[in-house]
């Protein structure tokens, strides 16, 4: 690959960037000092060096973004921003996308990559990732709720969904609850209390498989996976 592509991937900024760095004469490869940011090198064979420190090369990214509501989980969109808009060009390089969606009002854990392999595995319907979602449901949720859920409920286009794990953490005229579902139908925790007569009003998820949010990331705000997460998450 492209010189300048390999070092905008690991963090040495833009093809622009890159170029002020060769012109310093600060990248070498194989030992010798490059002069041309066109060249290519082998990401695996060859000894990349910016000011005498190796590069390791990196393909993927992995981030965990606390997504905010107003915004929309899609790498483009012409009326709404998107989740690649809150992220920065030293990640933006490996062009992530969201694995699954949340709704434009839905906050919480989105996972960003750009590996397809593990988005495949996350999203494929008979993995049965687990999903846990916090929502205030207005309406006072109750246990035939909770009996429901586990048998399925049968949603406005007739499909019956696998059971959910429902708890209610607070009943009243605005339940809170915790809802554990394997599936990513669209809308799905919405159309499921819909099915039992309910709305929901606020929406956030919580996990997916494994993977847990960091309750300490301001919404918006979002952090690469640690090598733990990363690797429970395989
Ligand atoms: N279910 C929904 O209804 N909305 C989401 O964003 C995610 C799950």
């Amino acid at each position: 690959m492209r010189l300048d592509k390999f070092l905008a991937h690991t963090g040495f900024g833009t093809r622009r960037e890159v170029k002020m760095l060769i012109k310093s004469k600060a990248i070498q490869v194989n030992g010798v000092t490059v002069k041309d940011s066109s060249m290519h090198v082998n990401e695996h064979d060859d000894r990349v060096s910016v000011y005498g420190e190796v590069v390791e090369y990196k393909q993927f990214v992995y981030l965990m973004l606390n997504k905010p509501a107003g915004v929309v989980s899609a790498t483009e969109d012409t009326r709404d921003k998107t989740v690649i808009d809150l992220l920065d060009d030293d990640v933006r390089h490996f062009e992530p996308y969201p694995v699954g969606r949340l709704d434009k009002d839905t906050v919480g854990l989105l996972l960003l990559t750009n590996d397809g392999a593990l988005t495949h595995r996350l999203l494929s319907p008979n993995k049965d990732v687990p999903k846990v979602y916090f929502a205030k449901v207005q309406g006072i949720v109750n246990e035939s709720d909770v009996e429901a859920f586990k048998n399925g409920i049968t949603l406005d286009d007739g499909y019956h969904t696998k059971p959910g794990i429902l708890h209610i953490l607070t009943s009243g005229p605005i339940s809170e609850i915790e809802l554990t579902i394997t599936e990513g139908k669209f809308h799905q925790v919405k159309r499921m209390f819909e099915g039992v007569g309910k709305k929901v009003v606020y929406l956030k998820r919580l996990s997916m498989g494994t993977l847990k949010l960091d309750h300490s990331l301001a919404e918006g705000a979002y952090r690469e996976l640690t090598g733990e997460e990363l690797e429970q998450l395989q």
